[in-house]
C-alpha cells in the first residue's frame, strides 16, 4: 500500500471521507449506502466510486458500506492509526493560529516542536507546545523523529528554512508561504495557498452550473 500511485486529487479527498466516517460511527451508524454516502461528503457518487476503486472492492452491490470496516481502512491508509509528530517553522501571525488549533480534533497528528528567531517568542510554550530558537532545529527534529514540519516563515525566509529541514532529515513539509520551494525528489511539499483557493472559489462560483450546486471542490 505504502508504494500505491493513486492521483492527488484522490488523495485529496480521503480524509473527507475519513473524516465522514468517523461522524457516522461515533453516531453508531453501521451501514450506510453508497448515495446516502455521497449525500454526507457532498461529492459526486461517481467520484466516490472513481476513488474508491483504486484501493478494490469497498462496498457491496446492493448493501452500501460497511461503517467500521470502511472507517478501518482508511484509518490504515492515512496513518491514523498511529500518532504524526509534526514540527512548526515559524511562531507568527499564521504559526500562532495553528498551535493554538494544534489539531485538537484529531488526536493523531499532534505538533510537538515549533522554531523561531524572534528571541520574543522563542523560550515560550503555546498551547504546550515550546518554542524553540532554530539552531535547535536539526536537534529537536532528530532526538523526536519528526519527519513533517508545518512552515510558516516570511516568504525571504522560505529556503533557507527549507534548506535546513532537507538538512535535518525532514521527508514532508506543508508550505504555507508564497514560495514553490526547491526539494530533492525524496521530499514532498503541500503548498496550502489560501488566496489560489479563495480565487478558485470565486472562478467556480462565476462558472457554476445548476447542478454543481452543493457540491463541494477539490
Ligand atoms: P509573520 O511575520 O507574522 O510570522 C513569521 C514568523 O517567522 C515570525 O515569528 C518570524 O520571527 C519567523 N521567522 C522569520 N525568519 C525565520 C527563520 N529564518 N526561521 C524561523 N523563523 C523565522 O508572518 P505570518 O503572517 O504568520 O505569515 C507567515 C507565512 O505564511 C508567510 O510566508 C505568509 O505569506 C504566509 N501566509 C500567511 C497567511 C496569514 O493569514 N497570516 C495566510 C496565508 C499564508
Amino acid at each position: 500500500m505504502a508504494d500505491m500511485k493513486i492521483p492527488r486529487a484522490t488523495a485529496k479527498r480521503l480524509p473527507i471521507y475519513y473524516q465522514y466516517l468517523n461522524i457516522l460511527a461515533d453516531a453508531g451508524q453501521k451501514r450506510i449506502s453508497s448515495s446516502e454516502f455521497a449525500a454526507g461528503v457532498k461529492v459526486d457518487p461517481r467520484t466516490i466510486r472513481r476513488d474508491f476503486s483504486h484501493f478494490g472492492t469497498l462496498g457491496k452491490r446492493g448493501y452500501g458500506y460497511d461503517v467500521a470496516d470502511l472507517l478501518a481502512f482508511f484509518k490504515k491508509i492515512l496513518k491514523q492509526d498511529q500518532v504524526t509528530k509534526v514540527a512548526l517553522v515559524g511562531v507568527g501571525n499564521l504559526g500562532h493560529a495553528l498551535l493554538n488549533f494544534n489539531f485538537h480534533r484529531d488526536n493523531n497528528i499532534a505538533i510537538r516542536a515549533a522554531f523561531d528567531i524572534d528571541p520574543a517568542v522563542v523560550g515560550t510554550t503555546i498551547d504546550d507546545i515550546r518554542v524553540y530558537p532554530l539552531t535547535e532545529l536539526q536537534n529537536q527534529l532528530q532526538e523526536q523523529a519528526i519527519k513533517v514540519v508545518i512552515l510558516t516563515v516570511p516568504e525571504a525566509a522560505a529556503q533557507t528554512v527549507t534548506d535546513q529541514l532537507i538538512a535535518a532529515g525532514v521527508e514532508g513539509i506543508m508550505n504555507f508561504t508564497p514560495t514553490r520551494i526547491n526539494v530533492p525528489a525524496t521530499v514532498i511539499v503541500q503548498n496550502v495557498n489560501l488566496t489560489s483557493e479563495l480565487q478558485t472559489l470565486i472562478y467556480f462560483l462565476n462558472h457554476r452550473s445548476l447542478d454543481q450546486q452543493g457540491t463541494n471542490k477539490e
